[in-house]
């Protein structure tokens, strides 16, 4: 990752020039430059539109600190980061800055971090999920990726907006201008919506869109789109929750990762010659991940709310095993739409994070030669010799703490921050009962 001065800055002046004539155009009047933390929480810095050249060039400045905040907003520290030291450059980026359509007057942009001499910040999760794409890239592969988002409504006076049952018309009649409000927005701001229906826990529902090219899109289109869907809630009267546990003991929301692998163009999941359309090096990469998802879900699922979302038969994918269209695998693979699901993860998880570490799982079981177990059919809750994913954040870390393979793919400043920031919310939770969990952590995501 190169070196970043003012002068990358000027160089783009002209671009970033038309961009704020454009935003204006459009009516924006403030930008809202985004970060997500490690504990999975979009933290913003805003400024004036009249600005928008200037922070091309020089960026604006933010506190190394939230990386390793909880989503309690208790700052911790790891061995490289904490207290109140420090700052960063925050640089939009002109190919995503977007005016919001739900917040009138303002437009959105993601951040890449630099420190202030210009060199990467090494905990900027944005730069690592590029740097994995790159590490893909080099070996001449390119991703395709995807979150689904699943939120609960609720009114401010806690009330369900919905009466309807789960997947049924009912819930879309009863918000059909909140529905129609929200693809709305969402087609305005260019995001491609595939999907909008109703969830099964009561006031939950659910929005998937277009495959993004690469981990990076994907990300940005994930915290755009959420976004989105807490702004229109709030124009409808509504608060939208994405916590993996809305009610202890019920059904959560999940943030699916669907993802799909090419090869100089050529669709790895569509190979007509191989089982389940898998070329070698597509079923080695899920092999991979499949392998690592312990580890992963540190990444995944990084909250104690996580583990109360994944049970058994709630289709969270609980068990660690892959499945054709199996809805209770962690990994179900989807040959019809050419693409794999991760399911095991929740919107607790910095996308970016995740998406990088997803890669480097991947590209170790390509360089291994991983080879996929044979597929799990049914609910493997009834399975004796299928293994069930960590139960516990405490467990998840456990298999973090010991990854080599992550630890060097985020370097020791990150891996330091992320599994500081997991054994805080891991303490910060040990003498909750699930109803506290999820409590305290309803409102947060
Ligand atoms: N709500 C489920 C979860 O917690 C997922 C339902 C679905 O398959 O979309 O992941
Ligand atoms: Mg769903």
């Amino acid at each position: 990752m190169g070196t970043r001065d003012a002068s990358d800055g000027r160089a783009a002046q002209p671009e970033w020039r038309v961009r704020a004539a454009e935003l204006a155009a459009r009516g924006v009047e403030t930008v809202a430059l985004t970060i997500v933390d490690n504990a999975g929480i979009c933290r913003v810095k805003t400024f004036p539109l009249a600005r928008l050249t200037e922070v091309a060039e020089r960026g604006v400045g933010m506190a190394p600190c939230f990386d390793v905040y909880t989503s309690a907003d208790r700052m911790v520290s790891s061995p490289h980061l904490g207290g109140p030291d420090g700052d960063l450059r925050l640089f939009p980026d002109p190919d995503r800055i977007v005016p919001l359509a739900a917040q009138p007057g303002w437009a959105w942009s993601p951040a890449d971090r630099y420190e202030q001499d210009g060199r990467p910040y090494a905990s900027c999760q944005r730069l690592f999920a590029k740097s994995a794409a790159d590490r893909a890239a080099a070996l001449g592969f390119t991703l395709t990726m995807g979150f689904e988002t699943e939120w609960i409504l609720r009114r401010p006076d806690g009330t369900c907006p919905t009466t309807g049952p789960a997947y049924g018309m009912t819930r879309v009649v009863e918000l059909a201008d909140y529905g129609r409000d929200l693809l709305r927005a969402l087609t305005d701001q260019g995001v491609r919506v595939l999907q909008f229906h109703p969830e099964y826990s009561p006031g939950q529902f659910e929005i998937s869109t277009a495959p993004a090219d690469g981990p990076v899109a994907a990300a940005d289109d994930l915290v755009l789109v959420r976004e989105t869907i807490r702004a229109v809630s709030a124009r409808h009267g509504l608060r939208a929750s994405f916590a993996p546990t809305f009610t202890a003991g019920e059904v959560g929301n999940g943030c699916h990762l669907h993802l799909g692998l090419h090869r100089d163009g050529t669709d790895l999941h569509r190979d007509p010659r191989a089982p389940y359309g898998l070329a070698l090096d597509a079923a080695a990469f899920l092999a991979g991940v499949l392998e690592r998802l312990p580890a992963l879900l540190a990444v995944g699922a990084p909250s104690p709310a996580s583990y109360l979302r994944l049970a058994p038969s709630r289709w969270a994918g609980a068990y660690r095993c892959w499945g054709v269209e199996n809805r209770e695998a962690a990994l179900r693979l989807v040959p019809g739409d050419g693409h794999a699901e991760l399911k095991c993860f929740d919107a607790t998880a910095n996308p970016y994070l995740l998406a990088g570490s997803v890669i480097t799982a991947g590209l170790a079981g390509i360089a291994e030669g991983a080879k996929l177990p044979d597929p799990v059919t049914g609910d493997p809750a009834g399975l004796a010799d299928v293994p069930r994913l960590p139960r516990s954040l405490d467990e998840a870390v456990d298999h973090l703490t010991a990854s080599d393979e992550l630890r060097e793919a985020m370097g020791e400043v990150l891996y330091g921050a992320v599994l500081a920031v997991r054994r805080a919310e891991a303490e910060d939770f040990a003498d909750s009962d699930p109803e506290r969990i999820a409590a305290d952590t309803r409102w947060r995501y």
